[in-house]
């Protein structure tokens, strides 16, 4: 349920409501909009129609309306304008769209610096690099674990570039909030509820991935998880979708922008790379996710994707990477955003 207040609402009103909100059994996420203040009230309690009355009427209740979506706090129900969050010294959400680059796997030191200050200087807005790898075969490259940590917290102070990277379960959890700025919640790991609501606890901003197999809806309610433990700051990323074509390795479901936007108060953004796995397609499918109403793009720059460890074949040259960026501004302008 959705409790809004009334202007006249003093914070002591405030907290005897949320005080009586818990005392029923729900979570209470209080948002404090420009004129009004709402609390979204969360739980499964059998009594909740009876519970609503007695809410409606204490003292700064305005009104008490159920939310009727199965995803709850991150519905526009809930919260009807965009949310946005810092991420380090930049801002996810909102007219700006966001620009996440970098290589998939931190391989060497000099390996993500030079990638970073190619990325800082084309254009991203946050460094990403994964330490911890979920790849199909164990026989390749699993990352470097702390020390790809280290080097990605390096490289990212050097360019003063905020950080998202992967964390791959819970016992790694603590490790990777040590060093991240935002935690990428990998494809494989979308549904993994366990892992959400350990991640939700943290605060830290989330980059929650689509599974190659979760519905619009199911990835709805996965981000739920986060969002009921408390942990608002999250935004969603599509990365492509298990289909019967073969010709790409996933197919980027373009639909999945402005369905979520219609569902989600949560910024979403676009992962090209991902989506098709050739690196001659980022390109127009990252315009075409601009143009969708995506928040912002998730891109793979590699300095020397011949070599690279993991993902080379979506990796983008740091020049193309650029000439992206500049054509993805003319986009992002002629839809009213900033780039
Ligand atoms: C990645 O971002 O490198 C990655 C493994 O992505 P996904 O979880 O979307 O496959
Ligand atoms: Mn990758």
């Amino acid at each position: 349920m959705i409790i809004v207040l009334k202007e006249t609402a003093t914070s002591d009103d405030l907290k005897k409501i949320v005080a009586a909100v818990k005392k029923y059994g729900y979570s209470a996420e209080v948002v404090k909009g420009e004129s009004k203040t709402i609390i979204g009230a969360v739980g499964n309690q059998k009594e909740k129609q009876q519970h609503m009355n007695l809410i409606g009427q204490l003292p700064g209740v305005e009104a008490v309306v159920p939310i009727m979506q199965p995803h709850k706090l991150g519905s526009r129900e809930f919260k009807h304008d965009d949310s946005s969050f810092a991420v380090g010294n930049t801002t996810v959400g909102g007219n700006k769209i966001t620009v996440i680059a970098g290589p998939c796997s931190v391989e060497s030191e000099e390996q993500i610096i030079e990638i970073a200050k190619a990325v800082k200087s084309g254009g991203a807005t946050i460094l990403r690099g994964g330490a911890f790898k979920p790849r199909t075969s164990p026989y390749t490259f699993q990352g470097l674990g702390e020390e790809g940590l280290k080097l990605l917290r390096k490289a990212a102070d050097l360019v003063q570039l905020p950080i998202v990277t992967e964390v791959l379960d819970i016992k790694n959890l603590n490790l990777v909030c040590e060093y991240t700025d935002m935690i990428q919640i990998g494809a494989r790991n979308c549904q993994n509820y366990a892992l959400l609501k350990a991640v939700g606890k943290t605060k830290k901003p989330v980059l929650l991935k689509r599974g190659m197999s979760t519905s619009i809806n199911e990835f709805l309610l996965c981000a739920e998880y986060l969002l009921a433990e408390g942990n608002m700051s999250v935004a969603l990323c599509e990365r492509g979708i298990r289909t019967f074509e073969t010709a790409t390795r996933n197919t980027f479901d373009i639909n999945a922008i402005p369905v979520l936007k219609e569902k989600t108060h949560l910024p979403i953004i676009a992962d090209p790379a991902h989506g098709t796995g050739y690196w001659q397609y980022v390109s127009p499918i990252a315009y075409a996710s601009i143009a969708a109403g995506a928040d912002g793009l998730a891109v793979e720059v590699h300095n020397n994707p011949e070599i690279a460890l993991s993902d080379g074949g979506q990796s983008l040259k740091p020049k193309k990477f650029e000439i992206m960026i500049e054509k993805s501004k003319i986009i992002a302008n002629a839809i009213g955003r900033e780039l």
